[in-house]
């Protein structure tokens, strides 16, 4: 993990998953985010007492296990407190609930792995707790109850509040909760002035506006996919069968999970804005495109 500094006390750890630092006085260190496992954590560490520091406390974004992973590690060594939002929180705490609410009940054990469910740590720490200088600001949409933080050297840590253009031109579907609160989301990130902001899952950017507009663009371009398929009354499995079909994505377990989630929440949002409508047939659920 290298380690970057891009303000007078506000570093980052390049990772798959990045993790911000900001240094709140000579040898103290908050750090956002923990990574994906207990070995993102051990770099950490390692990256830390390498210059000295120790870490006060860990600012979790949000509770997906690439996020939290490194957590345990760090909490056991060091008692480090740890901050999070509201939900975001009753997840750390209670890691089956990820998968849980992925899946929609009890996971079956394939799910129960690294990728949905982190070790367990402890939430010590309420995000209204944080010290005054680093700002913390809602980025509802992609999970529960995310957060970012902004330091006060005008540096944005984003979460996952931004899919990098990556990711988005490979896979095209990407992760979301709530449609409705995403796009919100990607409204609110167009309002923030700063000097440096950093998606967890890309390189940092000096101005987010293409970003957001190719992030927006995409869920657009999906709903207009999904309304498409819908032209005739279709089953949920239908729809994700036709949606992989679409864009070329490769169909397995984890994907089934991730992809098969995301789309009920497209179907959610669509459904809500009266885009589609609702069918018990036949003992099905069938979506039908609503004709104005
Ligand atoms: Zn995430």
């Amino acid at each position: 993990m290298e380690l970057i500094q891009i303000g007078t006390n506000t570093y980052y750890l390049k990772n798959n998953t990045n993790i911000g630092i900001y240094k709140i006085n000579e040898s103290e260190v908050y750090l956002i985010d923990t990574g994906n496992d207990s070995d993102a954590g051990k770099k950490i560490l390692k990256a830390i007492s390498n210059q000295n520091w120790t870490i006060k406390g860990i600012i979790n974004t949000h509770s997906h296990a690439d996020h939290i992973g490194g957590n345990k590690i760090i909490q056991d060594r060091n008692k480090t407190d740890i901050y999070a939002n509201n939900l975001e929180g009753a997840i750390i705490n209670n890691p089956i609930l990820s998968p849980s609410q992925f899946y929609g009940a009890y996971p079956f054990k394939e799910f129960q792995n690294k990728i949905f469910m982190a070790e367990k740590s402890t939430v010590t720490k309420s995000v209204a707790d944080l010290p005054k200088c680093l700002e913390y600001f809602k980025l509802p949409g992609h999970s529960l109850d995310m957060i970012g933080i902004k330091t006060p050297d005008d540096i944005y840590f984003l979460g996952d509040s931004l899919i990098s253009s990556l990711t988005i031109n490979k896979y095209h579907l990407f992760y979301i909760y709530n449609v409705e609160e995403y796009l919100n989301t990607l409204d609110y990130l167009s309002t923030l002035k700063g000097k440096l902001f950093i998606p967890s899952h890309t390189e940092p950017l000096q101005d987010i506006t293409d970003l957001i507009n190719l992030n927006r663009n995409k869920i657009k371009e999906i709903c207009n996919t999904i309304l498409q398929i819908c032209t005739t009354k279709q089953n949920y499995e239908n729809i994700l069968k036709e949606i992989f079909n679409y864009y070329h994505l490769h169909f397995n377990l984890t994907q089934y999970l991730i992809i098969g989630s995301t789309l009920k929440a497209y179907l959610s949002y669509l459904y809500t804005n009266n885009k589609l409508k609702i069918i018990l047939e036949d003992n099905q659920l069938l979506w039908e495109k609503n004709t104005p």
